[in-house]
């Protein structure tokens, strides 16, 4: 196979159809089905994962678990085989819970990976569909537009202006033109200009191609042979938090050096003894779980946005998401439904409208409120022409329904033009294209050479009126006649369809010479014969209205740029309920600005028309240039550069090109505007569910190490001891700062306005609670223990209460941490969610054990608690929870009257 493959680009095409047995038509779905099996998928093998018992393994790959290890062997040379075997557990949970988070947060990570797999359009049974990339075997025929990835290796059938750019394969960044015509056999793999091979980009044109080899006999297979590496689970935040935690552990560990010295020399306290302390009070002060519990916050936050069609590209997005505080959207298909009927025909001389509904080429057409047919109207027949030639759109009957492949707009002109010819739904079919011109959005026009088989030759072509009205010399009247064109009415009749918000498309045509077959802008330009005006309309999404009014609310601005006319856009936008719909300035306008023009324009307009995706470029240089985070949605090959450039790139999952994916952050599976809104309300949740890990995780264990401390210091008995802090750790570890992973938006969350950009995480707000709630935990634990003392309670007993105090403590700071931007006292906050209950009922559980269960009593050293002095723990803990929450209302009262909310 390889060897014969070698030559496809050499040899003729008859040659190669024959060789792959293939029609240029394509194959049977059977046929497919046949070659799927014995060739395989069309897909390379993944690298290989490390194994099972080496990530396992590499869980003890870390400081701390280093230093336990070490304090174990030390703890056993002493002979405290009962705590060597706590520490013991307490390093071997921590890797088993590493272990089982990381992997959950990998699958999560692959099965999003999954939705974004690649599809391609082909031919099969004889028409055009779109299939996943991965069914395409040896003989299929693929057609490619420009943003498309090339899915296989393909021997081209036809090809107009195509260029590929196949860096990948050849290093070789400059696009190189493709053709049909066999190379010779001895061409460089950069030369074999007949190919386009798999992996590389198409930037412009379109084509047919025959695939030639699939999966790993692909160019790019038997040099790789594999894919890519995977992305790892972390962002610029998690980053700074690991680099924060190692740094942290440096630091305690010496402290705690500096404590065991201090203990043994000054004090003079027996060396196993402060040992146990020291290693104690190093578990309990550094943060180990936090970086795992981070990565499960984060793959929470990836699980979230993709149940609400938001599949993120490239983590870090997930924190620029939370931080966005301007959307630029595109109008079709993302604030309207993207179904678009054709309601109204405007010629020279007649206005028609059009019935009915979807896609069905169904419906009456009227003019005056009387029915009009070809017949009596031959300009209906013109209208239809070109809209169905002029046309790479199909319609497809299902059980209930017509669907479109390819464009909406495209989908319902087809319609048109079978309720022009009654029904047909391929009118037309005896005129053959010879060549054409692909729409293109900077120039928003496109155009069709067809022949038939008598002898004739027309032109025809469709767009914006303003690119079209500029080609035109003449207009179409009556049976046959022309006459010169009158721009003033196409312009008033323009601007009259456009402001009830339809989408407007003129379409003309002129004759050509047989002998003409190639099509160049030279044979349009000045010489066409207007046909007429065409009005579409296409719904606003009601759901992207309410999405509009909630980033409104959020403090984020939402800016419209279409390609489309000035008019419909202002219309559509109003609809939608954009804030500043009276000014609109078009790509014209643009360029007479300069860049610090631009950036106050930016700034105010919401509306921008008939902008190029050179554009939008320049309007995300204009508004970042003003400090703003700006996210950007875009479709098409053209628009990768703007989305590259922009903080959160957002490419359409469905309409969306393969380029525009590859240079986004965030691709909507549904193409619908509210899936960004949703996209942000969750990035806004991530970032304050890794604020609420740590400010829930530091605070806990400066708390736990400061009670140590001050007592080591004081040289007072310790209220709790080594093994107690160690067991503190296990449990809670284990349970509580993980259902802060989970939580779900904050009822406020998008009435906040966005956060700054490098808005810090350790604020100086932040390092007040660590300081005010480990005060709090010290003065609570050493109270409880006085307590007891007090009340004459052995020194076991009231260590017992001071340990349950601790954890009591905690569990109330957990609920206190769930809500910092509000208040914790209302009945939704009480209740709290499943795993926060989950997790709150394990740790009693297992603190009822460890104080009332014999076994476990001999392990810790504690007493049987009395009911009593239980109620009194938990009315200290409640107590602590009223005390900071009173705090905290304190600073928001102060915060809402230093920078007051939008529209509260
Ligand atoms: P948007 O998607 O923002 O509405 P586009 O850049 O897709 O804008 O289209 C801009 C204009 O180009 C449309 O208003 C329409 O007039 C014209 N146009 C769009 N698609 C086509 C097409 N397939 N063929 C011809 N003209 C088109
Ligand atoms: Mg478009």
């Amino acid at each position: 196979m390889n060897r014969q493959a070698a030559d496809y680009h050499a040899r003729s095409l008859d040659d190669v159809l024959a060789e792959l047995d293939a029609r240029s038509d394509g194959l049977s779905s059977e046929e497919a089905a046949r070659r799927l099996a014995r060739h395989g998928a069309n897909r390379l093998p993944e690298a290989p994962r490390r194994s099972v018992l080496l990530r396992f393994l590499l869980h003890f790959h870390n400081v701390l678990i280093y230093v336990l290890l070490a304090s174990a062997a030390i703890t056993v040379a002493l002979g405290h085989m009962v705590d060597a075997g706590v520490i013991l557990a307490v390093v071997i949970a921590n890797a088993i819970i590493g272990f089982i988070q990381e992997g959950r947060a990998e699958n999560a990570m692959a099965a999003i990976r999954g939705m974004l797999a690649p599809r391609t359009a082909v031919l099969r049974d004889g028409a055009r569909q779109s299939i996943d990339a991965i069914e395409l075997v040896p003989g299929d025929i693929v057609v490619l537009e420009a943003g498309d990835r090339v899915p296989a290796d393909l021997r081209l059938i036809d090809a107009r202006g195509l260029k590929a750019e196949e860096a990948i394969l050849t290093g070789e960044s400059v696009p190189v033109d493709k053709d049909v015509a066999p190379v010779v056999p001895d061409a460089p793999l950069g030369d074999r200009a007949s190919l386009v091979f798999s992996g590389t980009l198409v930037v412009a044109g379109v084509a047919r191609g025959i695939v030639v080899a699939t999966g790993v006999e692909t160019e790019i297979g038997r040099i790789s042979g594999m894919l890519a590496e995977v992305e790892s689970l972390t962002t610029p935040l998690v980053r700074q938090m690991d680099a924060f935690a190692r740094w942290l552990t440096l630091f305690i560990l010496l402290v705690s050096a500096g404590l065991l010295a201090f203990g043994t020399f000054v004090r003079h306290l027996p060396f196993d003894e402060m040992f146990m302390i020291v290693v104690g009070l190093a578990v309990a002060a550094i943060p180990e779980g936090l970086p795992a519990v981070l990565t499960i916050t984060l793959a929470v936050g990836v699980q979230a946005m993709a149940r609400r069609n938001a599949i993120v590209r490239r983590l870090p997005a997930i924190e620029t998401l939370g931080s966005v505080s301007v959307i630029c959207t595109d109008k079709t298909g993302t604030l309207t439904r993207n179904e678009m009927v054709v309601t109204t025909l405007l010629s020279a001389d007649s206005r028609f409208a059009v019935a009915g509904e979807g896609y069905a080429p169904e419906g009456a057409v009227q003019r005056e409120n009387e029915p009009a047919n070809a017949a009596g109207c031959p300009v209906l027949l013109e209208f239809a022409r070109a809209a169905a030639l002029c046309n790479d759109a199909a319609l497809r009957r299902t059980d209930d329904d017509w669907r479109v492949e390819g464009d909406p707009m495209e989908g319902a002109l087809l319609a048109l033009a079978g309720k022009i010819t009654d029904g047909a739904t391929a009118p037309f079919s005896s005129l053959a294209r010879t060549d054409s011109i692909p729409f293109d959005a900077a120039y928003r026009y496109m155009a069709v050479l067809h022949h038939d088989h008598a002898g004739h030759a027309f032109i025809h072509v469709k767009g914006a009126p303003e690119a079209i009205l500029a080609m035109c010399r003449n207009q179409r009247v009556g049976a046959d006649g022309a006459a010169p064109l009158d721009l003033h009415y196409w312009q008033e009749s323009v601007e009259q369809l456009a402001s009830a918000g339809q989408r407007v498309i003129a379409v003309a045509s002129r004759p050509a010479d047989q002998a003409h077959t190639v099509l160049n802008t030279t044979d349009i330009e000045g010489q066409l014969t207007l046909i007429g005006l065409v009005g579409l309309i296409d719904p606003p999404r009601a759901e992207a209205i309410e999405a509009v009014a909630e980033c409104h609310r959020a403090g984020i601005r939402v800016k419209m740029i279409t390609g489309d006319h000035g008019a419909t856009a202002r219309a559509i936008a109003a609809q939608i309920g954009l804030r500043n719909c009276d000014q609109v300035l078009t790509g014209a306008d643009l360029e007479n600005l300069s860049d610090a023009e631009l950036a106050t324009a930016a700034v105010e307009t919401d509306i921008f028309a008939r902008t190029s995706p050179a554009d939008k470029l320049r309007l995300v240089t204009a508004l970042q240039s003003r400090g703003l985070i700006v996210a950007m949605t875009g479709d098409g090959v053209n628009d990768a550069p703007a989305l590259k450039r922009a903080d959160a790139g957002t490419a359409m999952g469905l309409k969306g090109s393969e380029a525009a994916k590859e240079a986004s952050e965030l691709v909507l599976a549904d193409d619908n505007f509210a899936s960004i809104a949703a996209a942000v309300r969750e990035g806004r949740t991530v970032y304050d569910n890794i604020k609420k890990v740590i400010s829930w995780t530091l605070p806990t264990n400066a708390g736990e190490a400061l009670t140590i401390i001050v007592a080591l210091l004081a040289g007072m008995t310790l209220p709790v001891t080594a093994v107690q802090i160690l067991w503190i750790n296990l449990v809670t570890a284990v349970t509580l700062g993980i259902a802060l992973a989970f939580e779900p938006s904050e009822g406020g969350t998008m009435r906040r306005p966005p956060r700054a950009r490098n808005a810090p995480l350790l604020t100086g707000e932040l390092i007040w609670h660590i300081l005010l709630v480990s005060g709090l935990f010290v003065v609570a634990v050493f109270s409880v223990f006085a307590y007891a003392i007090d009340k004459g309670y052995p020194v076991a007993l009231a260590q017992t209460m001071a340990v349950n105090t601790l954890v009591v403590l905690e569990i109330f700071h957990l609920f206190f941490i769930r809500n910092i931007h509000g208040t914790s006292l209302t009945l939704a906050a009480v209740k709290g969610t499943p795993i926060v209950w989950f997790s709150v009922i394990s740790i009693t559980i297992a603190q009822f054990a460890m104080t009332y269960l014999p076994q476990l009593q001999s392990v810790f050293g504690t007493q049987p608690v009395p009911f009593t002095d239980g109620i009194v723990i938990v009315a200290v803990g409640a107590a602590f929870f009223v005390l900071i929450e009173i705090e905290k209302q304190m600073r928001l009262a102060f915060r809402k009257q230093a920078a007051p909310l939008p529209n509260d």
